[in-house]
Order: C-alpha cells, then sequence, then structure tokens
C-alpha cells in the first residue's frame, strides 16, 4: 500500500515511512492510497478471531513492507499488557452496547494505538539504526499514553508538551511522574491548541525536523488511525453475535477527528450497512458537531470542560475526511485550508448532504454530561467517564430503532474522580495501577507557550546520531 499526502505535494511512499514522516512534508496528513474492501465472506471468517488476530489482518491489508511474522510479534506486543483478555470488551448497559477502550496502561483508549506505535517505532529504528525523538502536544490523555508506549525504550527520547494546570491532576501525574531518562515533560503557559500550533510549526520546518530526527506520535500518525480501525471492526463481529441485525451505529466521543476518523475508514472498509452511522459527540467546544449540522467549521474559543481531552477547536485530523470530502483533490483541501489558517473558518454547507450520509452530530453541555453520569449510574451501576457520558448523551439523541448503538468509552471514570464523584455522590473505585499515583515523585519543566524557545529546548536535549 502506497500513501499520499492530502495536499499532493509528496511521491507515493510506503507504509513504514509513511509511519516516519508523521506529517507529510508538504504540511498535509498522509492517507493510504486506496481504501481496501472486506466482503462479508471475510467478515464472517474473522468472527472466532482473537483481538491480535484481528488486528493483524485489518492492519496488514494497509501495511506491506513489515514481513507477516514480524508484524504479528509487534501486535501481540502491544496487546499482552492490557487487562482485559478481549481487550476491548463489550459491556451492556440496557440498549446500549458501552466498548471500553481503557484496559491499556494509561486507562485511556489511546493506549490501543500507542503501544502499538511505540513497538513500530523502536523496530523499524533498529532496522534502520536511527535514532527519533518524539514531538507531541496533548490535552491529557496522549501525552501520558505515548509516554508509556515510548519509555525505556532504546533509540528513542519523547518531548510532550501539555497545558500547563489544565488537565486532570492524574493525568498530570501520569506524565510527570515517568522517570526514564528518555521521556520529558514540558508544561507551557496556554491552551492544548497553543501546544499543537507550535508542534505544527515546529514539524512544517522540514530541515530541522530533519536535523534533530523529529517525528510525530499524535494522532496525524497514520498508524494511530489504522491501529484505531480494528476495534470498529472487532465490535461489528461481537455486537452481531448478539443481535440478528448486523448494522450498527457508533457513537464517538471526539475531540481531534481521530477516532471518529477511524470509524470512517471502518465504514468504508466494511460491507455495505455494518457501519450505518457514526454519530460525532463533542462537549460545549462543539466545532465539529456545527461542522456535521450545519457546514460551518468556525474556530470558537477553547472552554474547559470536565471532558478536557475533547477541550479542542482546531481537529487535527480533519484534513483527512475534508480529502474525501472534496473528491481527492489536493488543489481544493489546499485552497480550503489555507482559508482556514486565513480566516479561522470555512463554509462547507454546500456538502452538507454528503456530510450528514456520512455523520450525525451532538454537542453536550457540561450539566447534561454530569446528567447523562448520574442516570446511568442509577439505571445500570455503571460509571462513566465525562467523556464517555458526552457519547452516550449524544447517542440517546439520535438513537433509531433496530439499530444497536455502540459508544465507546475512551477513559476509565477514575482518571477524572472529581467530576464523576459531583454526578455521582461518590468517588469511583481507584485501579490498582493509580494507587499512590498523587503522591508520586515527579519531573517536568514548565515554559512559555513560545515556538522559538521550545525549538532551542529540543535542540539542546534532542537524542543526537
Ligand atoms: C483523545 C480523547 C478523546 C478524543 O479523541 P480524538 O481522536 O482526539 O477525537 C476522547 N476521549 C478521551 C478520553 C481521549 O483521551
Amino acid at each position: 500500500m502506497q500513501y499520499l499526502s492530502t495536499r499532493g505535494g509528496i511521491q507515493p511512499i510506503p507504509f513504514t515511512k509513511a509511519v516516519m514522516m508523521g506529517l507529510a512534508e508538504d504540511g498535509g496528513l498522509l492517507l493510504p492510497r486506496t481504501i481496501p474492501r472486506i466482503d462479508s465472506h471475510t467478515l464472517t471468517a474473522w468472527k472466532e478471531l482473537s483481538y491480535p488476530e484481528l488486528a493483524f489482518e485489518v492492519m496488514s491489508r494497509f501495511i506491506d513492507d513489515i514481513p507477516v511474522s514480524d508484524l504479528k510479534t509487534l501486535i501481540n506486543r502491544s496487546y499482552a499488557g492490557f487487562d482485559h483478555e478481549e481487550v476491548t470488551p463489550l459491556v451492556h448497559c440496557g440498549n446500549l452496547h458501552i466498548l471500553e477502550l481503557f484496559h491499556g496502561p494509561t486507562l485511556a483508549f489511546k493506549d490501543i494505538a500507542l503501544q502499538f506505535l511505540g513497538n513500530l517505532f523502536e523496530y523499524l529504528l533498529t532496522r534502520s539504526g536511527e535514532v527519533l525523538n518524539i514531538l507531541g502536544a496533548t490535552s491529557g490523555d496522549t501525552g501520558s499514553a505515548a509516554i508509556y508506549g515510548v519509555r525505556g525504550k532504546e533509540r528513542i527520547r519523547i518531548f510532550i508538551l501539555h497545558p500547563y494546570k489544565r488537565v486532570s491532576p492524574v493525568q498530570e501525574k501520569q506524565m510527570t511522574s515517568i522517570m526514564d531518562d528518555n521521556v520529558y515533560n514540558i508544561a507551557i503557559h496556554g491552551s492544548f491548541d497553543d501546544g499543537q500550533a507550535i508542534v505544527k510549526k515546529i514539524f512544517s520546518d522540514v530541515e530541522f525536523k530533519n536535523s534533530l530526527s523529529l517525528g510525530a506520535i499524535n494522532s496525524i500518525n497514520w498508524a494511530r488511525v489504522l491501529a484505531q480501525v480494528v476495534y470498529y471492526v472487532h465490535s461489528c463481529l461481537h455486537v452481531s453475535r448478539h443481535e440478528n441485525d448486523s448494522s450498527l451505529a457508533f457513537s464517538v466521543p471526539t475531540g481531534n477527528f481521530g477516532d471518529i476518523f477511524a470509524g470512517y475508514i471502518a465504514k468504508r472498509m466494511l460491507p455495505e450497512g455494518c457501519i450505518r452511522r457514526l454519530i460525532l459527540a463533542t462537549n460545549a467546544n462543539d466545532i465539529l458537531a456545527r461542522f456535521v449540522n450545519r457546514g460551518d467549521y468556525s474556530l470558537g474559543e477553547v472552554v474547559q470542560t470536565t471532558s478536557p481531552s475533547m477541550d479542542i477547536q482546531a481537529a487535527s485530523n480533519f484534513e483527512r475526511y475534508l480529502f474525501y470530502l472534496v473528491d481527492r483533490e489536493p488543489e481544493r483541501v489546499k485552497a480550503l485550508m489555507a482559508e482556514f489558517a486565513e480566516t479561522g473558518r470555512i463554509d462547507l454547507s454546500a456538502h452538507l448532504d454528503q456530510i450528514r450520509k456520512d455523520f450525525a452530530a451532538s454537542a453536550v453541555p457540561e450539566e447534561e454530561v454530569a446528567a447523562t453520569i448520574t442516570a446511568i449510574y442509577n439505571e445500570y451501576d455503571y460509571i462513566l467517564d465525562p467523556h464517555t457520558a458526552v457519547g452516550v448523551k449524544a447517542a440517546l439523541d439520535h438513537q433509531k430503532p433496530g439499530i444497536p448503538l455502540v459508544c465507546l468509552a475512551t477513559a476509565h471514570p477514575a482518571k477524572f474522580g472529581e467530576a464523576v464523584e459531583k454526578a455521582i455522590g461518590r468517588p469511583p473505585t481507584f485501579p490498582e495501577s493509580l494507587t499512590g499515583i498523587l503522591e508520586r515523585e515527579t519531573r517536568c519543566e514548565i515554559m512559555d507557550a513560545d515556538v522559538d524557545k521550545i525549538r532551542e529546548y529540543l535542540r539542546k536535549n534532542a537524542l543526537k546520531r
């Protein structure tokens, strides 16, 4: 499989090059040249596969430059550390199927992609003899999941920017208490978007990026999207095991559009109708809900909510969907992204018919997030984290008779204990891996959101070839 940029400015490259490139060198995002199709015969044959076996089947359709046995080993190692044998189990609350994606080491769905990406990087670097300095911005969960993905790995250093005091205390400790020598935490005075803008700027300077062997780990990396496609397919196989109708709707708590974009890829891979609807759920930061409902993709102010991993306006994976929306024409993507960079808005209302075929959307206000946590707890004795609650509320908004709903549970409730306790009157049970975390020793650099200063810091601390 060859990969292309949404902006058309690079020669086609194979999977492993796309992984190491992260953001395309022309400033666009990398996508496979085609989306492979899975017919219903093949899908049925996958029913009895374990999660890692299924992951291999799905991913290998996008990867042809890693030997089969190596890819299998990488996948097996990535999911061996999960604390549930199904990796992404489904639990049932009445008509809702909750897809628990938080059984990895940092208790958020990002582990599913980043455990794999960490192993993949190590493998590719060993093969090539190179080094890698990972640079990423996080609104909370990516940072810790990325750090856990590469901590202690040779040939890799990781630099993670997070918005100072704007992540939950547990999230902050999960990142800053990791003492491996190859881990560098930087707290910036600013928002997640500021951090993301700095990272994008640094990556757009190709010479600098190459001289320091910088690579991305944010959801712009194609390997992350790919790893997330797997659990959509997994759910299709497992929910339909229990019900006659094999057509599903998914509700996805959305920030950077990475997770739901994986759902979009899964939808196009699978036989027609397997994934009937993708429900895009945002918190009060509603740019993507406005996009789906009105074609209005325009920046608002970032507001802080109880679901901080979704406190995002400019969604870094949006351009991938835009590429398909404008019939895969790089010139149109370029023009639209330039307009967005200049004015902070693009009007896509002319495409509303197509957008509505692909997605439904709701923006969920704060009070409804808490009310949803309370209601699900009272009715089913099940505790949602605030991100998951956003998705559950949106799912209920768009429920259709006869179509089973799968709600992606993106974080364990203990990661956001304060908001949960407010909603249900008691703190969620702390899983063993978080015991004592708030008392752990930490290490973190606090800096201004200044691209030059961050660049200087990288120059000083990056691993040299
Ligand atoms: C990152 C994250 C999201 C949003 O996922 P995107 O891929 O950025 O849309 C939702 N919930 C949690 C808990 C997250 O960590």
